[in-house]
């Protein structure tokens, strides 16, 4: 695969969505286009990749504005791109708008140290200046493309996701990016209640498609398998670390031994990125002790 990523879907026909897989994290770069403008969420990684999705949406099937840039959530690697898209609004959460300083701080700092991983150099890069910032829900229209933003922290405590009515998809930011290892970077409670919303609105309104910020687009029977997946891991490590504590663990080697059974539960290897186990064991285990 080249550096300047591949395309997923193509946007052709009837469907809005376009996607750019990059060789780096599984990372999809999602853009929306509507019959009068498009939408680009979570523009990334390389500034060759997020430029390819730029003129992408501005080109593809006739000539269009890229009206908005929508960031799911702060995280470094989501953020990249977004003063890439001039004259566009940027719309965030307002929890990850208002990020305070030393937060921003460490942000931007993993910023730089993935443009030294990649060899890029992006320079003055300042961290998001939102111009819509929503508490619960935005929503716009890119022409006959009706946009939905939601609230829905749990993987940080500024996640939100992106549905879009018209092809039944649901953006899911960086949940459900590896089905069987949810990447709970904050709380494991708002987690599973982000993941009962979502399968609540797949039964609701049809959701036939998701697409995570990384790896594999999820279709069909998928979608709610994939849901069902992650609840079920999160039940099963609760159970093996109160196994563990009833025993006598002590906690490091309780979150150690239950990350270890999640890992054999799964039965594939994940390489590194088995240390969500870990992150993920240590997270429940603070619920365990409240
Ligand atoms: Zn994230």
């Amino acid at each position: 695969m080249s550096n300047s990523g591949a395309w997923l879907t193509s946007g052709s026909g009837a469907d809005p969505l376009i996607i750019l897989r990059s060789d780096f994290w599984g990372y999809n770069s999602i853009g929306i286009i509507g019959s009068e403008a498009a939408c680009a969420v979570d523009p990334g990684v390389r500034p060759v990749e997020i430029v390819r999705l730029r003129r992408s949406l501005e080109t593809r099937r006739g000539q269009r504005p890229v009206s908005e840039v929508v960031l799911t959530h702060s995280h470094h690697d989501h953020i990249r791109g977004w003063r890439a898209f001039p004259g566009a609004r940027i719309c965030m959460p307002r929890i990850a708008a208002e990020k305070p300083e030393e937060a921003r701080r460490r942000i931007l700092s993993s910023v730089g140290a993935i443009d030294g991983h990649l060899g890029v150099e992006v320079a003055d890069f300042v961290y998001p200046q939102a111009d819509e910032a929503f508490a619960d829900s935005l929503s716009f229209d890119l022409g006959d493309c009706p946009v939905e933003l939601r609230f829905l922290p749990g993987h940080s405590n500024c996640t939100s996701v992106v549905y879009l009515p018209s092809c039944k998809t649901l953006l899911t930011a960086d949940y459900l990016v590896m089905p069987g290892l949810p990447y709970c970077r904050w709380e494991v409670e708002p987690f599973e209640t982000a993941l009962r919303t979502m399968d609540r609105w797949c039964v609701e309104w049809g959701v036939d498609r998701i697409v995570p910020a990384h790896n594999a687009v999820l279709e069909g029977p998928a979608v709610r398998t994939a849901i069902a997946q992650d609840l079920a891991y999160f039940a099963d490590l609760r159970e093996v670390l109160s196994n563990c504590l009833a025993d006598g663990a002590e906690r490091e080697t309780a979150v150690r031994r239950a990350a270890k059974t999640m890992g054999e539960r799964r039965g594939r290897d994940v390489g590194g990125r088995r240390r969500q186990d870990l992150d993920n064991a240590r997270r429940v285990l603070r619920t365990l002790e409240e």
